[in-house]
């Protein structure tokens, strides 16, 4: 509980023991009225100064207006008619400020929760400087530094393990409790958890681009982008406020009117007014107003904590009607992680060939230059390559000790006008060409994610008409992959290009609402990632620009992900269309019955104040992800 829930707590005890103690003293009158007056300021005098401030803004209809003049309606009622009924007025006020407490008391602790969650931002870094470790603010360290990450201390910087082993845990990250094991060599991101040893790492980014930081401003940035819904109840507010107001004011003046003049009857104008205030306490849409932008808020705050970023309410809903999943090949479906089957038509040595290779493909983020560079094992001399240039979906191209190297698919041997010769194994080819001649290939395979089956297959349990692949890889591995996995789809051999034509036909396709996602880990497919309806990005493997590019970014590159992003927002989704059904159609019948003069004002405010817990009550649920 903050200070002001606290302070609030207080006035709202004082009004309350008031309001039962004052039945008891026998003042009449202007006493009397100053008397009930304490109780009603206490409770009150922020909603009158809202409303007064709201009217000076001239933006006059919200809730603090409806109240203020429900309330002060009453009062004035009371002093017109005599009869010294203030209560009233003060119990209207009292509950109104009671829900309010309970909403703060519940937005503030989800977003607690939600922050204790992402609770992954370092305080220091160590920086050993004269054999003395200093902790300094991950902030002032710069690339390339080298930092000691303690056993119990969090990773504060994305960099490359120099020294030492340990286990990470990953779980703020990822949702997931697998440590993961390191050693030397081992690149991590900042915000794991270092369990047992102590590592010296040398820093790779700094920390404003490290994981951590990007992650927090995911996370704080995601309520900004509004969804659909929650625009709805914005404009949604701003209509029904005035025509409620409208409402009340001609229920208050109508009848009277008619029965003095065409009834022939008296007007009685106490008890119009009386149901035209009781009209405006029910008409309070508070619940709405609070609970929808809470359950996308809770919902978010849920997929975090599975390790799912959306970065904002509008994906949420984006998701939830997901009907086509496209997923990219290498890193998404499969481990992007090769290795070097054989090496056929070589006149090098097979070593030599491999070095070749790794070092032209030295600067390349792509999986299979990744995986090269480790088949090749040795340190890489970057001074001995120059002239590198990546062409993406073909290959790459440099000069190793000054001679030209390419290494690629038979598209770049093409273009470079070299004729190869074809493979039967199946995998992934990496043609060789050196100083312009063929120099054989590189046959390396990629195996699938241990989930990636089961992943397609609770897609489609969970109403996802079609799943297709795209790849730039060749048919052959496309096709076994894709048949291995029970993919609707598969293109291959496709340019970055030819996937962001490829989705848009698939855009075309669509029925109805149904909207399309596309998965993938970023190299090469930024684009796409853009293009897609909703964008998902694998993080801890993808690169920053897919992270950047895609609406939502799957912390543990575990494709079973996508269904559970899927889960979550048509659960979130459902909360938000129950509360909207629920409040709307609460505040109808008790709209009705205020009219026709059966409810009144004591039966409105438990109606609103009730309404609203519960529906809040309702949007925290959205919170809860674990089970499904
Ligand atoms: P995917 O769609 O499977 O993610 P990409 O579009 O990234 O594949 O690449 C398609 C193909 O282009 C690869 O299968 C490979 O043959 C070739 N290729 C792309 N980048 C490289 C590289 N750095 N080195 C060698 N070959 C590459
Ligand atoms: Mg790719």
């Amino acid at each position: 509980m903050n200070k002001k829930q606290k302070k609030m707590l207080v006035r709202i005890g004082i009004a309350a023991i008031l309001l039962l103690a004052l039945p008891q003293v026998p003042a009449e009158g202007l006493a009397r009225f100053a008397l009930y007056m304490i109780p009603y300021l206490t409770i009150g005098y922020d909603i009158l100064l809202k409303a007064a401030k709201g009217i000076k803004n001239r933006q006059i209809f919200d809730e603090n207006f409806l109240m203020a003049v429900a309330t002060v309606g009453a009062i004035a009622l009371a002093l017109y008619q005599k009869n010294g009924d203030y209560t009233e007025a003060i119990a209207v006020m009292l509950f109104y400020q009671i829900g309010e407490w309970f909403q703060s008391y519940a937005v503030g602790k989800s977003r607690r929760n939600i922050s204790e969650l992402m609770d992954i931002r370092p305080d220091y870094a160590n920086v050993e400087q004269e054999g003395q470790l200093e902790q300094v603010d991950p902030d002032e360290v710069e690339i390339g530094t080298v930092i000691v990450v303690q056993p119990g201390e969090k990773v504060p910087i994305d960099g490359v393990v120099l020294e030492g082993a340990s286990t990470l845990n990953t779980s703020a990250l990822t949702g997931e409790s697998l440590p993961r094991d390191i050693q030397a060599g081992d690149e991590i991101v900042s915000g794991c958890i270092n369990m047992t040893g102590v590592l010296k790492v040398r820093t790779t980014r700094e920390f404003g681009e490290s994981t951590v930081s990007k992650i927090l401003d995911l996370v704080e940035n995601a309520s900004s982008r509004k969804s659909r819904s929650e625009n709805f109840i914005s404009r949604f507010a701003r209509v029904y406020t005035p025509a409620v107001c409208g409402a009340a004011l001609a229920l208050a003046v109508l009848p009277p009117l008619v029965r003095m003049a065409g009834m022939g009857l008296p007007a009685d104008w106490g008890s119009w007014i009386y149901r035209a205030l009781t009209f405006l306490v029910i008409s309070c849409p508070c619940a709405l107003v609070i609970s929808i932008p809470l359950s996308f808020f809770a919902g978010i705050g849920g997929a975090g904590k599975a390790g799912i970023l959306v970065k904002g309410s509008n994906y949420l809903e984006t998701l939830s009607q997901t009907g086509i999943v496209v997923f990219d090949k290498t890193g998404t479906l499969t481990q992007g992680v090769f290795e070097v089957n054989g090496i056929h038509h070589s006149e090098l040595e097979n070593e030599r060939l491999i070095e070749y290779a790794a070092l032209a493909e030295s600067a390349s983020s792509h999986p299979i230059s990744r995986s090269l560079q480790r088949a090749y094992g040795k340190e890489i001399d970057r001074g001995r390559v120059t002239d590198i240039r990546e062409i993406s979906g073909n290959g790459v191209t440099a000069k190793v000790d000054g001679v030209e190297v390419a290494a690629g698919n038979d598209k770049l041997m093409n273009r470079l006008g070299i004729s190869c010769i074809p493979c039967h194994s199946a995998g992934t080819i990496i043609h060789m060409a050196i100083d312009g001649a063929y120099a054989g290939h590189i046959v390396i395979s990629d195996v699938v994610k241990p989930h990636s089956e089961e992943a397609i297959r609770l897609l489609k349990k969970s109403g996802v008409r079609k799943t297709v692949m795209l790849t730039g890889d060749r048919k052959k591995a496309a096709d076994q992959t894709a048949a291995q996995l029970g993919i609707d789809e598969v293109y291959s051999e496709l340019l970055p290009a030819d996937k962001v034509e490829q989705v848009e036909k698939l855009l075309a396709e669509k029925r109805g609402k149904e909207k399309l996602a596309f998965v993938g880990d970023g190299i090469n497919d930024a684009p796409v990632l853009g293009r897609a309806d909703i964008g998902i990005a694998m993080g801890a493997m993808g690169s920053d620009a897919a992270i950047e590019a895609a609406d939502v970014v799957l912390m543990d590159d575990d494709p079973m992900q996508i269904a559970k992003a899927i889960r979550i927002s048509r659960k979130c989704l459902g909360i938000v269309y129950q509360n909207i059904v629920f409040a709307i159609g609460i505040k109808l019948i008790c709209l009705v019955l205020g009219a026709l003069g059966i409810a009144n004002m004591w039966l409105a405010i438990f109606a609103d104040v009730g309404v609203m817990i519960l529906a809040v009550l309702n949007a925290i649920r959205a919170l809860f992800v674990k089970n499904l």
